[in-house]
C-alpha cells in the first residue's frame, strides 16, 4: 500500500501515522520527492482501513500495490535509485561502463586489462574469482588469490571493482570488493539473497537464465527487505529455443525493468550472445534503449583466455565500442 502524502506534511501527524501502522505490525518506508512524498506500507495491510487514513489532513491519496515487490517497485519510490560509487554514480541519468576479463588469470593480465578498460572509458572494473562453471572440470577461477588480485588492480587503477560471490563462506573476502555479484544461477538462493540484504555494499543482481521480470524483482525485494536497497538489475540473456547464440538477449526488459522499478538497469551483452562480434552491436542498442550502464568481458588475449574467449572483446575492440556507445549516448 502507498500512501501519496500532501505537499510539506505536518510532521507530527506523519509521526502518528506511522507509530499508528507500526503498532499494526506494518513495515513503513518514506521516500521523499522534490514534488510528492511517499509512505510505503509493507505486511498484511488488509488490517488497514484505508477511508481512515484518507481522511487525515496529511494525505492526498491511498492506493493498494497489486505486485508482490514493494520496495522494488517504482510505484513505492518514484525516483530513480542511483547507485553511488564515488568516482562515479549508476542510474537516474549517469551510465556506466564496467568492463574486465570473464576470469581474473594473473597479476599481469588483470592489471593490463584494468588499465586498458580505465583509458577507455569504463568505470567499474570486473573479474571473476570464483566462477560457476558448468562443467566440473573447467576452470573454477583463482577463488581468493583471484579476489586479491583484483584488489591490486583496484589499487593500481582507482577503479571500483565487481565480483562474483558463489557462497555465504566467501563474504569476508569482500570487504574491500565495490560491489558483489550475483550470478544468474544463483539469482534465487533465497538464504544468501537474505544474506547479502544486510551487508551495506552495492548489489548486482543477475537475470537468471529461465527467470521472468517478476522473479528478478522478488529476488531484488528479497535483498531489500533485509535492509539493502542498493541494487543493479543486469538483463544477461535468457534461454530461449535459439542456439547460435549463448543466450538470448531480452532487450525490452531494460524499459520494463525501468518502468516497474526505480532500480538502476544493466545489460551483459557478453553472456547474452556468447560471440565477440555481436556484442558491440547489442552494447549499442543496449544503450538506446535506456540502460544506465553496460557490463562487459574484455580480455588482453581472447584466444587464450581460460574462460569466456569466444566472446570477450580485445581492448582494441573495447575502446572503438567505448566511442560509439558516447555518440549513442549524446543523443539518447
Ligand atoms: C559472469 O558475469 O561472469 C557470469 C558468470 O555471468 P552470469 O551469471 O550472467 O552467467
Ligand atoms: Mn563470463
Amino acid at each position: 500500500m502507498v500512501v501519496i502524502l500532501k505537499e510539506n506534511p505536518d510532521k507530527q501527524q506523519l509521526n502518528k501515522l506511522v507509530k499508528w501502522l507500526e503498532s499494526l505490525h506494518l513495515k513503513t518506508h518514506l521516500s521523499e520527492g522534490a514534488q510528492q512524498s511517499i509512505l510505503g506500507v509493507i505486511g498484511d495491510t488488509s488490517v488497514v482501513d484505508i477511508e481512515l487514513i484518507q481522511a487525515l489532513d496529511i494525505v492526498e491519496d491511498v492506493k493498494r500495490i497489486q505486485e508482490p515487490y514493494k520496495n522494488a517497485n517504482r510505484k513505492f519510490h518514484p525516483a530513480d535509485t542511483v547507485i553511488d560509487l564515488g568516482t562515479c554514480k549508476i542510474g537516474g541519468g549517469n551510465f556506466a561502463l564496467i568492463a574486465g576479463p570473464c576470469s581474473i588469470e594473473s597479476e599481469e593480465q588483470i592489471l593490463g586489462v584494468a588499465r586498458a578498460v580505465k583509458a577507455a572509458g569504463a568505470r567499474v572494473l570486473r573479474g571473476g574469482a570464483f566462477k560457476p562453471r558448468t562443467s566440473p572440470y573447467a576452470f573454477q577461477g583463482l577463488r581468493d588469490e583471484g579476489i586479491k588480485l583484483l584488489l591490486e588492480a583496484k589499487k593500481a587503477t582507482g577503479l571500483p571493482v565487481v565480483t562474483e560471490i558463489m557462497d555465504l563462506s566467501q563474504l569476508p573476502l569482500f570487504d574491500e570488493v565495490d560491489i558483489i555479484q550475483v550470478g544468474a544461477r544463483n539469482m534465487q538462493n533465497f538464504e544468501l539473497l537474505k544474506a547479502l540484504g544486510r551487508v551495506r555494499k552495492p548489489i548486482l543482481l543477475k537475470r537468471a537464465l529461465a527467470g521472468t521480470l517478476q522473479e528478478l524483482l522478488m529476488s531484488a525485494e528479497y535483498i531489500m527487505a533485509e535492509g539493502n536497497e542498493q541494487i543493479i538489475l543486469c538483463e544477461r540473456g535468457i534461454r530461449t529455443f535459439e542456439t547460435y547464440t549463448r543466450n538470448t538477449l531480452d532487450l525490452s526488459a531494460v524499459p520494463a525493468l525501468k518502468t516497474l522499478s526505480h532500480l538502476p538497469v544493466i545489460v551483459d551483452p557478453s553472456h547474452a550472445t556468447g560471440i565477440s562480434r555481436l556484442v558491440p552491436p547489442m552494447a549499442l542498442a543496449a544503450t538506446a534503449a535506456g540502460a544506465d550502464g553496460l557490463i562487459i568481458e574484455v580480455h588482453n588475449d581472447p584466444a587464450h583466455a581460460r574462460c569466456d574467449g569466444p566472446q570477450s572483446l580485445t581492448p582494441e575492440a573495447f575502446a572503438d565500442l567505448s566511442k560509439r556507445i558516447n555518440h549513442i549516448l549524446e543523443v539518447r
